[in-house]
C-alpha cells in the first residue's frame, strides 16, 4: 500500500498552498470590506475576480473535472488534497480556481449529457468563469430528500417546454452573475416507471416567468460568497426544446450521476475546513491564559486537539479510499464509501468546530473570527446534498441485503 501522492498532486499541492498563502487568505479581509461598500450585497467583489484571474494564469484552474479535454483532467485522487487545502478559505478558495459548487456539478452534467450547443452556449463560459450557475430540485412544499416527490411540471408544448413550480434552496441564484438554472421537475408524473418521470431542462435567468423570490438564510447567514440560496418560482416559464438535458425521463438518472463526484468535493473540503478549526484552536491554546496558565495546558483542551487531530487523520484516509475507489471501479462500485463519508464527515467535522468555538469562547461565536460560519457551513451538509438518514437507510438495506 503506498500513502504518498504522486508526483502532479505534489507539484500542484505546493502551487496552491503558495497561492492560498500569497493571494487567498490576504483576500479574506479584503472581500469582506469591498463588499460591505458593494451596491447589491449580491455583487461579487473585485478582489474575486483578480484572485481568479491570477489563479488562471497559474494553471490552477477546473482542477475539479477529470475530463482533460475540458478540465485539468485530475483523477478523484489527485483532486482530492487539492480541493482539502481549498476548504481553509470555503468562501473565497473553490471560486477563485472555478471549483465551486454547484457550478462544479452543473459543469460535469454537461460535459457528459450536454450536446454540442449546450455546452458551447452555457458549458464554455462557465468553464472560462465568466458566468455562473444553479441546480434547482428542492421544493418547499415536499420531502425533496425523495426526488420521486417533486411536482414541479415540464410540459411539452410544440417546440417548447413549459416550466411550472416552486423551488428553494438554489444555491447561488441569487448571485446577478448565475446565468443558468438546471431545473429538475416531471415531463410524465403518471408514468408507471417513477425514477422515469423527472427531466432536467436548461433554463437561462432571463426567461419570462422567472422570479428569484428572496434569499432564504442559513442560520441567519445569507451567504453572499456562495451566491445565496433563493427561492424561486417558475411560472409557465417557456424554453426551446433543444434545451431539454439528454432524453426525457432521464432527470433521475442524471442527477444520481451529478451527486457522487459533488458529495466528495464537499467531504474533502470539510477536511480543510477541520484543518483550520484546529490550527485556529491550537493558536488560541498557546495566546490566552485563564487561572494563571495558558488553556493549552489544561487537560480537557489536550483532549479536544487531540481527539481532533485523530478525527481529521480517519477521516482524511476514508475520504482518500473512496476517491481511489471511484477512480478504478467507478462512482457505483465506490456507492458504499461515498454513502459512509458523507455520513461521517460532516457531523466529526461540526463536532470540530464546535470545540474550536468553545476554546474561543466569545470570540468563537463572532464575526472576528471565521469559526461561527464555518460551522454553519458543515451543519447544513449533515442535511444538502442528501440527509444523512437518507444515506443511512440506504447502506444498511445493501448491508442487510448480504444476510436475506
Ligand atoms: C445550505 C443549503 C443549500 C442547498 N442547496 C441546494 C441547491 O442548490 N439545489 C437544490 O435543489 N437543493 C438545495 N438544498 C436543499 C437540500 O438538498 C434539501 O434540503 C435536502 O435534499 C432535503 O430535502 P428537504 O429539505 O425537503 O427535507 P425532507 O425531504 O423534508 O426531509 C426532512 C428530514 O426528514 C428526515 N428523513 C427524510 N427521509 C428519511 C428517511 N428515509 N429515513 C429517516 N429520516 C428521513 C431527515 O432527517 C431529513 O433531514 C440546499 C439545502 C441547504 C440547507
Amino acid at each position: 500500500m503506498d500513502f504518498a501522492f504522486d508526483a502532479r498532486t505534489e507539484e500542484l499541492r505546493a502551487r496552491l498552498l503558495a497561492f492560498m498563502d500569497e493571494y487567498v487568505h490576504p483576500a479574506e479581509a479584503v472581500a469582506e470590506e469591498q463588499r460591505a461598500a458593494l451596491a447589491s450585497p449580491w455583487d461579487t467583489p473585485a478582489v474575486v475576480e483578480e484572485l481568479k484571474a491570477e489563479a488562471r494564469r497559474q494553471g490552477l484552474w477546473n482542477l475539479f473535472l477529470p475530463d482533460s479535454e475540458y478540465g485539468a483532467g485530475l483523477t478523484n485522487l489527485q483532486y482530492a488534497p487539492l480541493a482539502e487545502l481549498t476548504g481553509r478559505s470555503p468562501q473565497l478558495a473553490p471560486t477563485a480556481l472555478n471549483c465551486a459548487a454547484p457550478d462544479t456539478g452543473n459543469m460535469e452534467v454537461l460535459t457528459q449529457f450536454g450536446d454540442e450547443r449546450q455546452k458551447k452556449q452555457w458549458l464554455e463560459p462557465l468553464l472560462a468563469g465568466e458566468i455562473r450557475s444553479a441546480f434547482a430540485m428542492t421544493e418547499p412544499e415536499v420531502a425533496s430528500s425523495d426526488a420521486t416527490n417533486i411536482t414541479t411540471r415540464i410540459e411539452r408544448d410544440g417546440d417548447e417546454y413549459v416550466i411550472t413550480g416552486r423551488k428553494w434552496y438554489i444555491s447561488g441564484a441569487m448571485n446577478p452573475d448565475c446565468k443558468i438554472f438546471i431545473v429538475m421537475g416531471k415531463t410524465d408524473p403518471d408514468g408507471e416507471d417513477i425514477r422515469r418521470q423527472q427531466s432536467m431542462i436548461l433554463v437561462p435567468r432571463d426567461t419570462p416567468g422567472v422570479t428569484v423570490k428572496r434569499a432564504m438564510r442559513v442560520f441567519g447567514y445569507e451567504d453572499h460568497y456562495h451566491g445565496g440560496h433563493a427561492e424561486m418560482i417558475f411560472d409557465h416559464a417557456r424554453v426551446p426544446v433543444t434545451h431539454l438535458i439528454g432524453e426525457e425521463g432521464g432527470g433521475f438518472a442524471i442527477a444520481q450521476a451529478r451527486l457522487g463526484p459533488g458529495r466528495i468535493h464537499h467531504c474533502m473540503r470539510l477536511i480543510g475546513m477541520a484543518e483550520r478549526a484546529i490550527e485556529l484552536m491550537c493558536r488560541r491554546a498557546v495566546s490566552r491564559d485563564a487561572f494563571g496558565k495558558a488553556l493549552g495546558q489544561q487537560g480537557v483542551v489536550h483532549n479536544w486537539i487531540a481527539d481532533a487531530r485523530v478525527t481529521v487523520e480517519q477521516l482524511r484516509l476514508l475520504v482518500l479510499k473512496t476517491a481511489w475507489l471511484m477512480d478504478t471501479v467507478g462512482n457505483r462500485g465506490a456507492h458504499t464509501e461515498i454513502q459512509s463519508i458523507k455520513i461521517a464527515t460532516p457531523r466529526a467535522v461540526v463536532d470540530i468546530i464546535d470545540r474550536a468555538i468553545q476554546l474561543h469562547g466569545a470570540g468563537g461565536v463572532s464575526q472576528d473570527f471565521p469559526l461561527a460560519e464555518l460551522y454553519a457551513g458543515a451543519r447544513t451538509l449533515m442535511i444538502a446534498d442528501g440527509p444523512d438518514e437518507v444515506h443511512q437507510r440506504s447502506l444498511a438495506r445493501r448491508e442487510l441485503k448480504k444476510y436475506l
